[in-house]
Parts: C-alpha cells; structure tokens; sequence
C-alpha cells in the first residue's frame, strides 16, 4: 500500500492513473512493469555498490515517445530518471527509498543521424553507444576523441550529461568542448532543438551548455551533435618508470613543451595498481627493466607526416640528463601500443572485482598534483592501518582517482561507513589544495552533500534558481546534485 504521501487532495492514488497512461504512450516494447525480471538489470549500478526501485522502466523509442513521457509525467507529478549506458559512478541514475520515479532508457533511441564530413560533425540520437559513434566516425576517416573505459556500454547522451572526460582531455577537451549541438525534452515536455552545429554562435544564451553536465536534472538529452577531428595516422605510445608522482609531474611538463605540444595522453600509475591489471589478465607483462614506483603511459598523435619519434627520442634524453626518467619503452607495433593500454583499462576492472572499495575522483591544479597524493598517502597510513591506497589517474589534466581497498574479509557496511569518514578526510585535502572533489564522474547522489556543503549561500541560490526555472515541479532526477 502507497503512503498518503503520494495520494492527491481527493485521495485518490495519481500513481496507477498515470502509469496506465504512460503505457498506452509507448509502443509494446516501451514499457515494462517494475516487479517483471526484466526490470532487474536496471536496478543497479555497474559498481554494484548502488541499488534502487522504479515505478516502471520506460524504453521510448521516438523522440515523440520521449516527449509524450515527459508530457505525462508533468501533468501527473511523477518523477523521471534518465538511463543512458548506466556506466556512471555517483549513483545518478538509481534512487533509493520507495520506488516514485519512472526510469527513462534511451537505449532504443540509437541512431547515428549523420556524419557532415566537410563540417567535421557527427549527429546521433542520445542512445548511440560511444563506442558506435567512434566507429561512425572512422567509417568516415575521422576521429571522435572521446576515450574511456566504459566506452562499449555508456551513451552519447550520457557523456552529455555527465560532461565525461576519460583520457584524450588533454589534447580535445572534455564533453562540453566537443559538443556542437543538443536535442532535449524539457520537463514541461517542450523539445529544444539546439542541433545547430556551428562552431560560432553567440545569439544570447547558449542553452545547450546548461544541458552538459546536468546529470538529468534539467532535461533529457535525446539527439548530440559532435565535433570531429582528422584521424590520427601517426601515433607513439611510450611506457615510463620512474620514481615520484612529482618526476612524472615534471616529465609532463617537459613533454608538452619538447613535444610541439601534441601530446594526447598522460596517464600515471602507481606501482600498487599493477597487481589489480594482473588480476584481469595474468599474462600482463610491464615493459621496464627494475621496479619503478610509479609507471606513466603517455601518447603523441597527429595526422601530418610530423617526425614524433625524435621528438619523444629528444625528451627521453632530456628527461634522463634531468633525472626525472628512470626506464621507458616505446611501442614498436600497434599491438604493443595496445597491449601497454590494457594495464590501465584492467586495473580499474580488477578494482571492481576486488569488490567494494572507496573511490575518488580528485583534481587540483598540475602543480599539486604530486602533493595531493603525498598527503592522502600519509593520511591512509597514519590515520587507516590495513588500507591499501591506489594511486592512477588522467594526470596531465591534474585528475587522479585516489581510491582505497578495504582490508580483507571487511563486511560491505563497515566499508560503507568507514568510507564517509575517509572521504572527508581525503576532501579535506583537496579543498586545502584549492581542487575539486569531481573532475569527471559528476556529483549524482553520492557526491551531494559534499557538493552542497562546499557550494556558497549565494552560489546555492543560483543553482535552485536555474533548477526551478526549467523544472518548476522538480520532476527531473529528483536528489541528484540538490537536496530534496
Ligand atoms: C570502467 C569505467 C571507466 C570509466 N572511465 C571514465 C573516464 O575515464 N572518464 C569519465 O568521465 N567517466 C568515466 N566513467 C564514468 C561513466 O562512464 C561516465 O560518467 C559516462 O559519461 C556515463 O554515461 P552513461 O551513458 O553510462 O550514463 P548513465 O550512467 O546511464 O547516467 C549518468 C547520469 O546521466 C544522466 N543521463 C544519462 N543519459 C541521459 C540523457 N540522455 N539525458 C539526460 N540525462 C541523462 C543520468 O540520469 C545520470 O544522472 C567510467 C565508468 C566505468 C564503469
């Protein structure tokens, strides 16, 4: 039985009324009933540290569906949580508590709409799979840089909404500066059809960059038009060892200045990561002679016949002369290029099959980044015996995930909890160094509190009042960034 809570003023339940009108709205694959199996798989997180409930699984698929849904939902009061790949880390689309939300899956809006070769633009609908979109973009002998390890599941519009980052930030941006064009149901049910495609336009407000990063709370995202760039023929990745968080951070700099700037990659590893990649795959094999406390895989590109590897030659030289680079090697095939990239994707799928740990997910300016994971090293180990740090992450854009593996045999609560009390601890340090707590994954649910509780008075107004501006009944993905 429902709680008064969710009755209207004759009370009279409006939750059946509604649902059987969002069913006649879609066609017979667009609606299925929360407590049918298939419901199941949209009910938690790939983490699966997060699970929830809906009133129905929606499957729209026209953007007419989408905004005959929303339509519906308004009138009745009935909450929405958009669904891209479910790929997202901060919980943002799975509520908790009782179930008073529909979940809207874009999956069946998949298509790519077209490429625009002479505009170097992709168009495709919300639910194109990013990896999709990459291959679209290649069919046509260009490149869609977007890059990141949940690449074959999460969506375009996802990315849009998540403003994701993932390895080639570097060289191209994060989502909000490939994104040229934003189709969205507004939650009156409106469509805004920002689908321009121009690289310059500046006819008032750009709605469209209100929409990135919105995680859902202002819309749904249906159609994304994307900037494209020339394909890569020419690429070197190089494997590096060496000795500090800040010799790698002194590297970068080098690298960047040494290497006409064409740097599109700088991951950094901690050493400690290498045994979760080795979990993936045993075979993994890393390409240094000697044990180097932190590992860095960093990669040039370019289209032009530029000569990349007396550029990378010259920096090696420079680098060991300076003392900042102990061992490196450099790809000689694309396979090996590839085979030095597993270790970075695997250690964050061996993260996840060490089960539930603490995450984050840090940024702070280049100059601090080698004293951001000093500081929350020594925080662990004074503060958490038993913990195992791990330090990796997209360091050229000053982004490190520093998570935390729990001592052995831990229960998930006491993990749970223990991890809000580390969490503060490790913010602590970022706010001191000026950073933010969200360099990629966004704020979703798990990450509200700290991001209200570091937002100003005033800053906080401003965001209630954009949110109620455009979503006056607060129907979309209530919880998510504003508390309830
Ligand atoms: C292995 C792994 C590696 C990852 N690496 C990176 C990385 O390097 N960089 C990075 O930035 N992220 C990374 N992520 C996080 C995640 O992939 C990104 O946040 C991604 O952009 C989420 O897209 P999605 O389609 O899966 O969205 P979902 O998880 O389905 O949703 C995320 C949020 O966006 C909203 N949303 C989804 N679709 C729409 C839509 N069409 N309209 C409106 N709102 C919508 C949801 O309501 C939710 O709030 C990684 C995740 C995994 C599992």
């Amino acid at each position: 039985m429902r709680t008064s809570s969710s009755q209207d003023k004759a009370g009279i339940d409006p939750i059946p009324a509604a649902l059987a009108a969002l069913r006649e709205a879609v066609d017979a694959l667009g609606f299925i009933d929360a407590d049918s199996p298939e419901a199941a798989r949209y009910l938690h997180d790939w983490t699966g540290d997060y699970a929830g409930g809906a009133l129905a699984v929606l499957r729209p698929s026209s953007v007419a569906e989408v905004q005959e849904i929303v339509r519906l939902c308004a009138r009745h009061r009935v909450p929405l949580i958009p669904r891209g790949g479910n790929s997202g880390l901060v919980s943002g689309s799975i509520m908790t508590g009782e179930p008073r939300a529909v979940l809207v899956s874009l999956e069946r809006l998949n298509r790519i709409r077209s490429v625009d070769a002479g505009n170097f633009t992709l168009a495709a609908d919300a639910g194109a799979v990013l990896q999709t979109v990459k291959e679209a973009a290649e069919a046509a002998d260009m490149l869609f840089p977007l890059a990141l390890g949940a690449q074959g599941s999460c969506q375009i519009g996802g990315n849009v909404s998540t403003n994701a980052g993932g390895i080639n930030v570097l060289r191209y941006g994060m989502m909000r500066d490939l994104v040229l064009g934003i189709e969205a149901v507004l939650p009156d049910g409106t469509l805004f059809d920002g689908m321009h495609g121009l690289r310059k336009d500046n006819r008032g407000y750009d709605l469209k960059q209100l929409l990135i990063g919105a995680e859902g709370t202002l819309g749904i995202v249906t159609g994304v038009e994307v900037r494209l760039f020339p394909r890569p023929a020419n690429v070197e990745t190089a494997y590096l060892g060496l000795g500090s968080f800040a010799d790698a951070m002194a590297l970068f700099g080098m690298a960047r200045r040494v290497c006409s700037d064409l740097l599109t990659a700088f991951e950094v590893i901690g050493a400690e990561c290498i045994p979760l990649a080795l979990l993936v795959d045993p075979d993994t094999r890393v390409p240094l002679d000697g044990a180097w406390p932190v590992h860095v895989i960093m990669e040039l590109s370019c289209s032009g016949a530029v000569d990349m590897r007396s550029l990378v030659e010259t920096l090696f030289a420079e680098a060991h002369e300076a003392g900042a680079l102990g061992d490196g090697a450099l790809a000689q095939s694309r396979a090996q290029a590839k085979a030095f990239w597993a270790i970075r994707e695997n250690l964050v799928e061996g993260q996840a099959r060490r089960g539930r740990h603490v995450r984050t997910d840090l940024s702070v300016r280049l100059s601090k980044v080698a004293e951001a994971v000093e500081r929350s090293r020594a925080y662990i180990g004074s503060a958490w015996p038993g913990w195992e740090p791990l330090a990796y992450g997209h360091a050229g854009d000053g982004n490190i995930h520093f998570n935390v593996m729990p001592p052995k045999n831990m229960a998930d609560d006491a993990i749970r909890q223990n991890g809000v009390v580390m969490l503060d601890g490790l913010y602590d340090i970022v706010h001191d160094l000026g950073g933010s707590f969200s360099a990629e994954h966004g704020v979703g649910r798990s990450r509200r509190s700290v991001y209200w509780e570091w937002l100003s008075a005033d800053e906080r107004v401003i965001v209630r009042a954009i949110k109620s501006a455009l979503d006056p009944n607060g129907i979309m993905n209530p919880g998510v960034l504003i508390p309830e």
